[in-house]
């Protein structure tokens, strides 16, 4: 297994819910504001129950708000889950290429999963919901920015929620050098 910090980690592809993930760290598409939204941001809200809600202002109060691209951490509460990563993707543009935001939300993510001493974290399709990003970009800057960052995190879990995502991650995977 690769740990040593010096090549990226592990990647793993699920079907599922990401708030029922067993790993030390959830990744979550929030917004800016960071008290919670629709799609993942709003699952994992409900999931971490008022022990993360409480965390989470607690976050707000210490950084105001998170720029897109940004990474910062909160408690989980109620899941199974230790921590929750929040990253807030760019909207997608035709007009503007955003790639180097998007890739930046999961360079930070693990990086924050690394002062966390995080090993085994789960990634949503970030940006690929309401923000509109087109499903195969998206799932092949995801895809290729895990794997080629540096860091102490040996599993990185892409939790899928539907099938249309499930197979734009497959497909990203499956050209990987
Ligand atoms: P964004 O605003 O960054 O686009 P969304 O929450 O709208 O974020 O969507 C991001 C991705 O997360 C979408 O592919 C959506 O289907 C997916 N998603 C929504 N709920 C869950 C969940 N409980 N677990 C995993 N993925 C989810």
């Amino acid at each position: 297994m690769q740990d040593d910090g010096t090549s990226g980690p592990r990647i793993v592809l699920e079907r599922g819910d990401i708030t029922e993930q067993q790993v030390d760290a959830v990744v979550n598409a929030a917004n800016s504001g960071l008290m919670g939204g629709g799609g993942v941001d709003g699952a994992i809200l409900r999931a971490g129950g008022a022990p993360q809600r409480e965390a989470r202002k607690a976050l707000v109060e210490r950084i105001g708000s998170l720029p897109t691209g940004r990474a910062a951490a909160s408690d989980a509460g109620d899941m199974p889950a230790r921590w929750v990563i929040h990253v807030v993707g760019p909207v997608w543009s035709k007009q503007e290429d955003r790639s180097e935001l998007l890739a930046s939300c999961y360079r930070n993510a693990l990086a924050v999963a690394d002062e966390l001493g995080a090993r085994s974290v789960a990634f949503p399709a970030v940006s690929a919901g309401v923000y509109g990003w087109p499903l195969d970009s998206a799932a092949e800057i995801a895809v290729t920015t895990v794997t080629s960052t540096p860091t102490h995190v040996s599993e990185a879990r892409f939790v899928l929620f539907d099938d249309a995502a499930y197979a734009a991650f497959t497909r990203a995977a499956g050209s990987l050098p």
